[in-house]
């Protein structure tokens, strides 16, 4: 496939071809073009805004040589700064978002932490000590399990009450 320089026309061969200046454009300038091209693109990321910088210096590129169909691919190089510079911005802004939702989660209130916790222990203990019980006497071991069962769910939902009132409260 044979590419012509979109400023001065010419073939671009491999001694004068350059790459496209941004993702997705076919369009190139020739070497010799594009070193015209440098001076003034030089500026264009260090702009706040790079079409500012185009219509600023339009009359610059025509100045320098430059087709109008040279000049309205580097007006759409400048929209390619631009539309990277935007999508930066929004990317760093999402970023800040996450960061400021991932800074404040809802801390897991520290109460119903412990009465968990008491819970599970209350479990186990009355499960091993009604196991030891289990040799004396089955009654008693019983006895130990269904207490240790009732106390245990007792803590649980106290912890699951309080867990539920901190939601309402975060919100
Ligand atoms: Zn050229």
């Amino acid at each position: 496939m044979e590419n012509f320089c979109v400023n001065c026309d010419c073939k671009l061969t491999a001694f004068n071809e350059n790459y496209p200046l941004w993702n997705k454009s076919e369009a190139r300038l020739c070497s010799k073009c594009q070193k015209k091209a440098d001076f003034f693109l030089s500026w264009v990321y260090s702009q706040e805004s790079a079409l500012d910088f185009y219509n600023n210096s339009k009359q610059n590129l025509v100045e320098a040589g430059f087709s109008p169909h040279g000049i309205s691919y580097l007006e759409n190089y400048c929209r390619f700064v631009d539309d990277a510079k935007l999508a930066k911005d929004n990317a760093r802004n999402e970023e800040n978002l996450t960061d400021i939702t991932k800074a404040s989660p809802s801390p897991e209130n520290k109460v119903a932490k412990i009465l968990t916790i008491t819970a599970r222990a209350i479990f186990i203990l009355g499960f091993v000590v009604g196991f030891f019980m289990l040799s004396d006497s089955l009654r008693l071991a019983f006895s130990y399990w269904v207490g240790a069962f009732i106390c245990g769910i007792f803590f649980i939902g106290i912890a699951e009450i309080i867990k539920l009132f901190q939601k309402i409260s975060d919100k």
